[in-house]
């Protein structure tokens, strides 16, 4: 298809060319690999360059970072291609699909690293808790590191500083310090990547071909005479993944996300409402890239027939009038959502505006498994957690139903072990963690509830 036409043709034509290492085309990590800091490639590929499983890549794009090498083959991505997690990608700010330069370089047994939270948060265990999840990882100075807390909250910290001062592997005898706070680098891109959505494959195929690669590439869509899609409609269900999947579109690409909500919209007083719009799209605009996310837009334009009011009608005009406006096609991107996608305005859907639509469905089984997956990484699994089962057993759940699952377990896990903790404050707890182990019964007591 002419999608397909338009992503080989990205491979193959685009990059900046940096001299130092070979140039691979990124690809995107397997499920069991993200959170590793390890890029795959296949034994052949390895063996053709002349490299080792286990050597230490430095990976250059816009900055630089180093990961282990890890040998393997993917049936999905075929045999060239070197295969890293968001994480990886974001330390290099590079996107699926990007050349990057690849070299084999050595590294040293880290002494010590510093870590700088971006916000001011407590911080118990942080020797233990970068043990147990990094055992092996190498860090270079400016590497992003997501830890979650006790409550399924997520802190972002970097590496302000190792010692020595090179590419450093983490041994049992590593100290692990707190750096003073640092700035994130911009609050308004979203830190989250496509390695949190799970059972979603087809759905991210279809987002990253209209709107993230014409985002990333507009010549391309020029000169091949396409126009790069100014709205595109998300419909399915609550919490199954419609704002995520916005979000980490927006990660992906370094684009600055605003969200608002259909019922807030509505709530505000006369032309305020109108107003609000307005300075969303003008913030937009001033730091496209940009992603508009609006949810529940069925609150704001309902079917005509349906009762329509005044306010619903200024609302209207004003959305289509702004996005009829947007001069940046393909760089501002509107993505609404909605669970009921017949009962919105058909004026939304003509072409121009949202004209592209992706469905956002129930995840099956194999969709839950991977969503599990997501929402136990990092959790202390028992070896008797059985997570195939339980995604066997949760049909109906969606994302937002397994994340509580999954939250809920550890948190019986949690109570469990250490009766005397307070579970109201929210922090990062490598020392209270590493005495327990989230146990199957924990999963099934949270499910019979
Ligand atoms: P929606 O916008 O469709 O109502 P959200 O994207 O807000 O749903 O999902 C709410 C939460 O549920 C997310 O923050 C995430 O924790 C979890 N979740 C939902 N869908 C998924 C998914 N497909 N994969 C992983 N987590 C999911």
């Amino acid at each position: 298809s002419y999608k397909n036409g338009i992503l080989e043709l990205t491979f193959k034509q685009l990059g900046p060319e940096k001299p130092k290492g070979r140039m691979v085309e990124v690809k995107e990590a397997a499920q069991q690999h993200v959170g590793r800091g390890v890029a795959v490639l296949h034994p052949g590929v390895i063996r053709r360059y002349g490299w080792a499983a286990g050597q230490i890549l430095e990976l250059v794009y816009n900055k630089k970072t180093h990961v282990k090498l890890w040998p393997g083959s993917s049936k999905e991505h075929g045999t060239d291609g070197i295969s890293i997690d968001g994480v990886t990608r974001y330390n290099i700010g590079a996107g699926i699909g990007d050349k990057i330069s690849v070299r084999a370089v050595e590294a040293v047994d880290a002494e010590q690293i510093v870590l700088s939270p971006t916000e001011n948060i407590t911080v118990d265990g942080l020797q233990e808790y970068m043990l147990r999840n990094y055992a092996n990882h190498v860090f270079t100075t400016g590497d992003s590191i997501t830890a979650g807390t006790r409550l399924g909250g997520r802190a972002q910290f970097f590496v302000t500083g190792t010692k020595p001062a090179k590419p450093a592997i983490v041994t049992e005898r590593t100290i692990f310090k707190l750096g003073s706070m640092t700035k994130a680098v911009n609050p308004y891109v979203p830190r989250i990547t496509y390695d949190e959505l799970g059972g979603l494959k087809n759905e991210v195929q279809k987002i990253r071909e209209t709107v993230e690669l014409p985002m990333r590439h507009p010549e391309l869509f020029e000169q091949i005479g396409i126009e790069a899609p100014k709205g595109v409609l998300l419909y399915g269900p609550p919490g199954t993944g419609k704002t995520l999947i916005a979000k980490a579109l927006a990660g992906e690409t370094s684009a600055h996300f605003t969200s608002l909500s259909g019922p807030e919209i509505m709530g505000r007083h006369y032309g305020e409402s109108e107003e609000r719009i307005r300075e969303i799209f003008r913030q937009a605009e001033e730091h496209a890239p940009s992603i508009i996310f609006i949810d529940e837009i069925d609150s704001i334009a309902p079917r005509r027939e349906e009762v329509t009011g005044e306010v619903e009608k200024r609302v209207v005009s004003q959305l289509l009038a702004l996005m009829d406006g947007i001069k940046d096609r393909g760089k501002v991107v509107v993505i609404a959502a909605t669970n009921r996608p017949d009962s919105i305005d058909p004026a939304l859907r003509r072409p121009g505006r949202f004209d592209r639509e992706i469905e956002i469905g129930i995840p099956d089984e194999g969709g839950r498994l991977e969503i599990l997956n997501i929402h136990t990484r990092g959790m202390p699994l028992g070896d008797g957690v059985d997570l195939r089962q339980i995604a066997r057993i949760t049909h109906g759940f969606v994302g937002a139903d397994l994340a509580a699952l999954s939250r809920e377990a550890a948190m019986r896990s949690l109570r469990r072990a250490l009766p005397e903790i307070d579970l109201d404050q929210d922090k990062i707890s490598g020392s209270a963690l590493q005495k327990i182990k989230v146990g199957h019964d924990d999963f099934g007591s949270a499910l019979r509830e």
